[in-house]
């Protein structure tokens, strides 16, 4: 049966190997990526806008393999300009009262930016402009956008791989989110407490941005309890795709998961913005079960039980079967971090200890996912450690 896609052309995802974050194999893997694509000129023409969106969720160390690392940029910033585009790098991160300045700079994203001819810019300074929800979304209809990314003529969108505690995933897709700045993106996470309608809502950014390019760095990913808090893994790639369905279909695969998983892929691939079936996908410069390390660890993730339990079986044993947040005393430095942006305002500071009241918790994890002092634990209850979640 011929797919959608065979109706124009295949969807092509390229991957290159990249042994480490050094300048020249980075060079190399960039260089030959575009190559396969046809050349970044076919993006990019002489005075085109071209926002570089990495991940920045935060100020950390480029080593735990949290954000986009900074030779990636640097690199697909040079082709930038070499093209004679202008090159903007920007992101807003998680915390929405983050010096976003500080935060690029500890991500050593903002220097490699600025080093190579871009000039970065920070979207909770630029206001927003409301774009209608392109899927009728009647929880968020109307979508806030940083005005930078609509200003760009041209989107290179560079995730990183990593696990997800809410989306069990993130790569493509999910990066562009981060076009939505500072504390708009509560808004989405208590409008959306369910997971896949969450994805959708990302999925609603994603086609309002709509990157012509979309590069994931998985030289280094992550593993275990992402995004933030899990282990850097090497899995030594670079990929590319005009098509971000069809490269995030390959990225979870790569990491242990089958595309249909991933709600923001198939979300993404019903509204035919690309292809989920990896038997649709032309890959390019490795063969997938090559590469592939299916043994990653994934984040604690209830929606991976709600998959293969009858519904009212789960509903029974919903009780019983939960990961809850709680705050490590131990490690907790009362910054205040997830106090301010929990999107219900469970957390609370009272008698000098920062506390979760769970009653409310709606299970976004945006706490464990902002708490740099990895002071934020995920508890799962007996019968939840039982069956391996
Ligand atoms: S748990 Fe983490 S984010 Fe929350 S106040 Fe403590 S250190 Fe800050
Ligand atoms: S306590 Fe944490 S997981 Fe619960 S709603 Fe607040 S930020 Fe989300």
């Amino acid at each position: 049966m011929r797919s959608r896609n065979d109706l124009v052309t295949k969807s092509k995802v390229i991957i290159e190997r990249c042994d480490s974050y050094s300048d020249q194999p980075v060079d190399a893997a960039i260089h030959k990526l575009l190559e396969n694509l046809g050349g970044l000129e076919q993006f990019v023409k002489p005075g085109d806008k071209v926002l570089i969106k990495p991940n920045a969720l935060m100020g950390a160390s480029p080593k735990l393999a949290v954000t986009t690392h900074p030779t990636v940029i640097t690199s697909v910033v040079k082709a930038v300009v070499r093209c004679g585009g202008i090159a903007w790098v920007g992101d807003s991160p998680g915390n929405a009262y983050a010096n976003v300045e500080k935060s690029l700079t500890e991500a050593g994203i903002k220097q490699a930016a600025e080093s190579a001819g871009a000039k970065v810019v920070y979207f909770q300074k630029h206001g927003v402009t409301y774009a209608r929800s392109p899927s009728g979304n009647k929880k968020i209809k109307r979508i806030p956008i940083a005005n930078p990314v609509l200003d760009a003529n041209v989107i290179i969108n560079i995730a990183k791989l990593k696990t997800h505690g809410l989306t069990l995933y993130t790569g493509a897709i999910k990066n562009m989110f981060g076009s939505v700045p500072g504390f708009h993106k509560s808004h989405f996470h208590k409008e959306c407490p369910d997971p896949a309608d969450f994805a959708r809502s990302i999925v609603d950014v994603f086609e309002i941005t709509r990157p012509k390019l979309n590069i994931i760095d998985a030289v280094y990913g992550m593993e275990g309890n992402g995004p933030s808090d899990g282990a850097p893994r090497k899995l030594g790639l670079i990929m590319a795709s005009t098509d971000a369905v069809a490269l995030d279909a390959v990225g979870s695969y790569l990491i242990g998961f089958k595309p249909s998983q991933i709600e923001t892929t198939k979300a993404g691939y019903k509204r035919g913005l690309g292809e989920d079936r990896l038997e649709d996908i032309e890959v390019v410069g490795a063969r997938l079960d090559e590469v592939r390390q299916a043994d990653w660890k994934h984040a604690a993730n209830l929606s991976r039980l709600i998959e293969w339990l009858p519904e009212p079986l789960y509903k029974l044993a919903a009780g019983w079967i939960t990961v809850n947040p709680s705050i490590d005393q131990g490690k907790c430095t009362q910054c205040m971090v997830c106090v301010n942006n929990c999107p219900v305002k469970t957390i609370h500071y009272k008698d000098k200890v920062v506390k979760i009241n769970l009653k409310d918790c709606i299970h976004c994890f945006c706490c464990h996912e902002l708490c740099e002092y990895k002071a934020v634990k995920l508890n799962k209850s007996w019968l939840t450690r039982l069956i391996r979640i």
